[in-house]
Parts: structure tokens; C-alpha cells; sequence
């Protein structure tokens, strides 16, 4: 597991953060794209601390005068946007549609009292600690973006063209997909993850099926995942096929009249050997497309719906974590 100290150029002007954190939470890839003195820059990090971090290795990068004027969020989930307060004077581009996600989990602020009062002793508190507990979200402020779209929109970075692709309904109600038609990249967000079993809390499965084949469709080389390392078409097809096999035994599972904690312990049951990171999430995934399949439209609680699968999975959470405090200093000290 380690944090970059610097960037990754993969394509000319492309930069990619690319964290190496298998197997747990909230460490997600960023992509500075750069042209003479603009710069967009794709996600922001969870922290203030790791989004200086980024902001400090972007500028090592970028020319002198040049500053990250444009954020885009692919999705609203915190991992991938509550480093946004960090950049006041850039415009933040979204899909419209993640504006209402925003609210569907809690502010920085309150995750960080949320994590200071857990309890080591309770099962769901002490996973809470082991995947949430090193992030220190003192400061940060949910920050909205600034300019939303619907479906389809292009923006020039000096003369980089980058378009923005909606293709949520997905991993949350509004993802999109970032493509650079120049340079063949495909920034993914989260509707794809390598490594780990994928969490998704929007769906239907089949919407995030559907994200993978607009990228297949774009013929990137490289597709930069939300979670994971870069890939190539084939290991999108790959997690396609995980998908729909997923999606396939839920929807049996429900057709033979079983509730979702049912399903969800079956499926947790035939997928223990797997190789993939955070099998607990195949019970959210479960959740999710129940939630489809019963057309229950209340609103989602992503903590709620966690703490559920943890409870379904109780061996992955371990049977000690180090002290909060501790935690975060050793986090920090990575930095
Ligand atoms: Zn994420």
C-alpha cells in the first residue's frame, strides 16, 4: 500500500494519482490533464492533506503560471470529491444528477466526529475504524460543483479536447465517464474498480454493465479505474462478465423468493475463495439490485446499507484495529 509522492504522465500531458491501497476504502485515482497554462483536473481526494499532496506533485508538472482551473467529479461519492473546497477558484463540473447523491452520505465534518466516537468493541464501528479510521476530514467543506450538464458535454484544456460522458444511473444516480479522444484515455470513476469486488450503490447492475460498454465503445488504451490500476479493454470486459454473473445469480436468488440478507449470505458463501479484495460488498450489491428489483425507491443510507453487509460478513472485519489516534498519525506520517 503506498500514497504516490508524484504523478504519473500516461499519456502526453496526462498525469495520473494513482494511490496503491488493495483491499481497503476511499483512496481513488485522480488525472491531471495539462495544455500550455490550463489544467482540469479529474476527482479530488478524500483529504486536505492528500489533496495538497496532489496539488503540491501537479504543480512540479505543470509550468509555472499554470493552475488547475477546472475539477471534475465523476461521480459525488466523498472519495472522489471532498477535496473540492481545496480549489475555490476553479469551476467544478458534474452531471446534474450528482448534486442530489451529495447528500446521500455524510459531510466530511460529521464522518470525521462519526469516526472519533467508534467503539472498537462493536463489529461494524471496528470496520468503520480499520477502512475509514486513518482519514482526517477536519477542514474540508462539501463543496457542490459549479456547473452541472445532462448527458453530454465538451471542454477544451488549452487545446486538449476532454469530454464529459453521463452514463449514470450506475455506481451512484449521476456518474460520468471522462474520454480524451487525442490520447485514447478513458477515465472510468467508479463504475469500474480492479482488485477489489466493486461497491455500487445505485444500479441497476445492468446501468453499470451498460457504463463499461461505452467505454469499450470509446476503444480507449488505457482506462484509468476509480479504484485500482490502469488497464485495457480486455480487464473491463473481464469485470463486465463479474458483473453480470453477479447480477444473474441475484436476480435468480430473488425469483426463488429469498429477502435480500438470504441472497446476500449466498452469495457471500459461493464467492469466499475469491481472489478480488472486500468480498462484504457483494451484500451491498445484493441491496442494490434488490432495491431494483422490489422498486423500492426509498432514499439510500450508504451507512446504513454498509453496516448491513458488514453484519452479513463479520469475518472481514478483523478482530483488532489500532486506536484512532494511532491511525491517523500513521497515515499521516506517510504523507
Ligand atoms: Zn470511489
Amino acid at each position: 500500500m503506498y500514497i504516490p509522492s508524484g504523478l504519473t504522465e500516461i499519456a502526453p500531458g496526462v498525469h495520473a494519482w494513482l494511490p496503491d491501497f488493495p483491499g481497503t476504502w476511499g483512496m481513488a485515482n485522480c488525472v491531471l490533464i495539462a495544455s500550455g497554462p490550463a489544467a482540469l483536473l479529474v476527482d479530488t481526494p478524500y483529504t486536505a492533506a492528500l489533496t495538497r499532496s496532489l496539488t503540491a506533485a501537479a504543480h512540479r508538472v505543470l509550468p509555472p503560471q499554470a493552475a488547475i482551473s477546472t475539477v471534475v467529479n465523476t461521480h459525488g461519492n466523498g472519495d472522489h470529491s471532498y477535496g473540492n473546497g481545496l480549489f475555490p477558484d476553479a469551476e467544478i463540473i458534474s452531471t446534474h444528477a450528482n448534486l442530489g447523491h451529495l447528500c446521500a452520505e455524510p459531510e466530511p465534518e460529521q464522518l470525521h466526529a462519526l469516526l472519533d466516537q467508534c467503539d472498537s468493541g462493536d463489529l461494524f464501528q471496528r470496520y468503520m475504524l480499520a477502512h475509514f479510521g486513518r482519514y482526517d476530514y477536519q477542514g474540508l467543506k462539501l463543496t457542490p460543483p459549479t456547473r452541472t450538464f445532462t448527458g453530454r458535454l465538451e471542454v477544451e484544456v488549452g487545446s486538449t479536447a476532454v469530454e464529459l460522458i453521463e452514463v449514470g444511473p450506475a455506481h451512484t444516480s449521476g456518474d460520468l465517464i471522462v474520454h480524451l479522444p487525442d490520447s485514447q484515455v478513458v477515465c472510468a470513476g467508479d463504475v469500474l474498480f480492479i482488485g477489489d469486488v466493486p461497491v455500487h450503490w445505485a444500479g441497476p447492475l445492468g446501468g453499470v454493465i451498460d457504463a463499461c460498454q461505452r467505454i469499450l465503445d470509446l476503444d480507449p488504451r488505457i482506462v484509468v479505474p476509480g479504484h485500482g490500476p490502469l488497464v485495457g479493454p480486455a480487464e473491463v470486459s473481464t469485470y463486465m462478465n463479474f458483473i453480470d454473473d453477479v447480477r444473474t445469480r441475484i436476480h435468480a436468488l430473488h425469483a426463488s423468493g429469498l429477502n435480500t440478507e438470504e441472497a446476500a449470505r449466498i452469495l457471500l458463501r459461493e464467492h469466499q475463495d475469491t481472489d478480488l479484495g472486500l468480498v462484504e460488498r457483494l451484500a451491498v450489491l445484493t441491496a442494490t439490485e434488490y432495491r431494483h428489483l422490489n422498486q423500492d425507491t426509498t432514499p439510500l443510507e450508504l451507512v446504513e446499507v454498509l453496516g448491513a453487509a458488514v453484519r452479513l460478513a463479520p469475518d472481514c472485519v478483523p478482530a483488532t484495529v489500532p486506536e484512532r489516534a494511532v491511525l491517523l498519525a500513521d497515515f499521516h506520517a506517510r504523507l
